[in-house]
């Protein structure tokens, strides 16, 4: 079932079964808000080729398995190099293939570590074999046959038969904002510290909402099962 609107004067949430498009409304007193997060889509040409892979879900992953261990991936291009960018690398990692990450930042991890730290990390992943593009950004992707073949960055061109795109997520707040419930500037949803919503009667936690970092005190998104953890305690 896919929630479709919520009716907050009627305290009504409206839900559509997704095979059979048949609609039901369910009641609710209090309703909590989990719609966790989609990845970004980033402006690259050919995203639709062959062996363009995105690593969000399990049948994401079950995909990349299965391209890995038919043997057809000499070539992997990682476009992102987050946390699971390098999750995507750890997991094509095998001498008998080349691994490239493309980051448009100037490190690897640049949202955790400062530029010294990233490289010294990297230092390590290079000895191993990873080839890391820093400072760059990827264009389009160009293929054969509706299999992608090259990534073209604005600095160059890189063989792949397997690209993984991991340049983040999203915060799914569709629902939240059609029901009029605030989303704020980092554009997740407002939570106070009991995770109630701007509608004190719906609760929101997950990677749909607002974070506040621990230290500046200011609102950040997290989307990490971690915090998601510890906004039911
Ligand atoms: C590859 C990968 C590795 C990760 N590794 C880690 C890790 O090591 N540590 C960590 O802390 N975090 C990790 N994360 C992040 C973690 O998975 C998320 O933070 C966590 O799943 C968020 O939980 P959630 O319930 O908010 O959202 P989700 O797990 O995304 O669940 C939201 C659910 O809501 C459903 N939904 C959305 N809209 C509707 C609707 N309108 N109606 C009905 N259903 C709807 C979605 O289909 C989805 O099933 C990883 C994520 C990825 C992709």
């Amino acid at each position: 079932m896919e929630a479709i609107s919520i009716d907050r004067a009627a305290k009504k949430v409206t839900a559509r079964n997704v095979d059979t498009g048949e609609e039901t409304v369910f009641e609710y007193d209090k309703l909590v808000l989990g719609t966790g997060s989609n990845p970004i889509t980033p402006p690259i040409e050919n995203l639709d080729l062959k062996g363009v892979y995105r690593l969000n879900h399990l049948t994401d992953a079950s995909a990349i398995k299965q391209a890995m261990d038919a043997g057809e991936v000499n070539d992997v291009v990682v476009i992102g190099s987050g946390f699971i960018g390098m999750e995507a690398v750890d997991a094509v990692f095998n001498p008998r293939r080349s691994v490239t990450v493309v980051e448009f930042r100037d490190t690897l991890l640049p949202g955790i570590l400062d530029t010294d730290m990233g490289q010294l990390l990297y230092k390590n992943f290079y000895e191993q074999g990873l080839e890391g593009r820093f400072g760059e950004r990827v264009l389009k992707l160009e293929g054969e046959d509706g299999k992608v073949t090259k990534v073209i960055t604005d600095k160059g061109a890189i063989d792949a038969d397997a690209v993984i795109l991991a340049v983040g997520v999203r915060p799914n707040v569709g629902l939240a904002r059609d029901a009029g419930i605030t989303i704020g500037e980092t554009g997740a949803i407002v939570v106070n510290e009991y995770m109630q919503t701007s509608d004190s009667d719906i609760y929101a936690l997950g990677d749909c909402v607002e974070n506040t970092h621990l230290l500046t005190g200011k609102k950040v998104l997290a989307p990490m099962a971690t915090y998601a953890n510890r906004q039911v305690g």
